[in-house]
């Protein structure tokens, strides 16, 4: 672990006057302070907040209040999306962040501030949260490695690993406008089926296949100007921070469409994201080097290689996926956990799929989506999606009430969940991005 300009913000034995905030088993502790939009009744209009323990600091308010960054422009606060906000770049996020950590620390702030907490703090379960950022493009890598391997084994056999696999960080341009919240439903998608054999003609209907892929979203921060490149090495300062994302899958439309431009409708109907962005400041802590490169691997190209990406530019965030069915939750069972994986499995670093992404110019925008590819593990245990847990569906898993799942079903809910933990530090946690199939129209 090399060493990383950690501050106050991380101090492990800062505690909030917010008491929920200071359960260590919690998401939301005072070392977290992630952003997100929220609302409060129908008539609400949807603007910043930053989760503490059970609660919403509202950012409105705190600005109403002179408690923010003077500097800090109103329209950054002012606004149904975070885009502002973020476009400010990492100093001015960290300055918000050394702000509102004294707001909210339990020896720091005044009876002043402590006296405006019914105008300054929500109840989060009495909130709607929504979709962090107005998303202009949303691409998804295909970083992770053990995935492409064992989903290369299930929908190209002849060859599993691409042979550029380890020289190009791999993506496709996924779709933005369908980008939802965690808890919005996802509807089964009608497509095009394989046919069932050659010469035949495809079937069409719902999707029998459904999927979902376990991943990190990361929100593009500033940006850069079309027909220029980010360097790897200032690479990591654009990402303003990140979030779990599940890229629902439908697989037989995607096996049958995907040759040879990629997928299509098997991956547009909708993407699931947690609300809350953990900000790349929050993870300075749990930063890890890159995925270790075996000797008979190639060095990364030279645009794609920093020294210290390479010492601290991954993640140890440990993620989790949990099923409940609608069977489940009628008999009042808990939603069982079906895999673990870590986002240290990554092949490539974030910094290094900005530095790819821009090399030829393309403008990333504030606000901008990016997926990392399914995360799955070396094991068993580790696998990120359905089609490797159950082996291309021939192996269906068993859950405790005794029902099998090969592929999703009606009523199934998927549950994300990530979390970073380190001796010396405050555990901080993702939230939950959760979801749950309904048939198709
Ligand atoms: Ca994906």
């Amino acid at each position: 672990m090399t060493a990383v300009p950690l501050n106050e913000t991380h101090d492990p034995a800062r505690k909030s006057w917010v008491e929920s905030a200071n359960d260590p088993a919690g998401d939301f502790p005072i070392q977290n302070l992630p952003l997100g939009i929220f609302s409060c009744g129908s008539e609400d209009a949807p603007r910043p907040g930053i989760a503490i323990g059970d609660q919403i600091l509202d950012l409105v308010e705190a600005h109403k209040l002179g408690l923010l960054p003077n500097s800090l422009p109103e329209e950054a606060v002012h606004s149904s999306s975070l885009n502002a906000l973020i476009s400010l770049g990492q100093p001015a996020l960290s300055q918000l962040r050394r702000h509102v950590g004294e707001v909210l620390d339990a020896h720091q702030s005044g009876e002043g501030v402590r006296s405006h907490a019914t105008r300054l703090l929500h109840e989060m379960s009495a909130c709607k949260l929504h979709r962090p950022t107005s998303i202009s493009n949303y691409t998804d890598f295909y970083a992770g490695i053990y995935h492409a391997i064992a989903a290369g084994a299930q929908l190209t056999p002849d060859d599993p690993l691409p042979t550029n696999y380890k020289w190009v960080p791999i993506a496709y341009h996924g779709r933005a406008s369908s980008v939802q919240v965690s808890g919005a439903m996802v509807r089964r998608p009608l497509g095009q089926r394989p046919p069932k054999s050659r010469g035949e003609a495809p079937g069409f209907g719902p999707c029998e296949r459904l999927d979902f892929e376990l991943e990190i979203g990361f929100y593009v921060g500033t940006g850069n100007p079309q027909g220029t490149s980010v360097q790897i090495g200032s690479a990591s300062k654009q990402i303003a921070g990140f979030s779990l994302l599940n890229d629902w899958s439908a697989r037989d439309i995607q096996r049958w469409e995907m040759f040879p431009l990629g997928p299509f409708l098997s991956k547009s109907f909708a993407t699931t994201v947690s609300p809350w962005i953990v900000t790349a400041e929050a993870l300075l802590p749990f930063r890890v080097p890159a995925l270790a490169r075996r000797a008979d691997e190639p060095n990364p190209l030279p645009y794609l290689f920093d020294s210290e990406d390479q010492e601290s530019g991954a993640f140890d965030i440990g993620l989790r996926v949990l099923l409940s069915t609608e069977k489940m939750r009628e008999r009042g069972d808990l939603a069982v956990e079906i895999l673990n994986s870590n986002s240290r499995h990554l092949y490539w670093t974030p910094a290094q799929m900005v530095a790819h992404h821009t090399v030829n110019g393309c403008n990333l925008l504030p606000g901008d989506l990016i997926g990392t590819g399914t995360i799955s593990g070396p094991t068993n245990a580790e696998l990120g999606s359905m089609l490797e847990l159950t082996v291309g569906g021939q192996q269906p898993i068993n859950l405790p009430n005794g029902e099998r799942r090969t592929f999703l079903l009606e009523g199934d809910e998927v549950t994300l969940q990530g979390r970073c933990e380190r001796t010396g530090f405050a555990s901080i946690g993702f939230g939950s991005c959760a979801a749950t199939i309904v048939a198709s129209p």
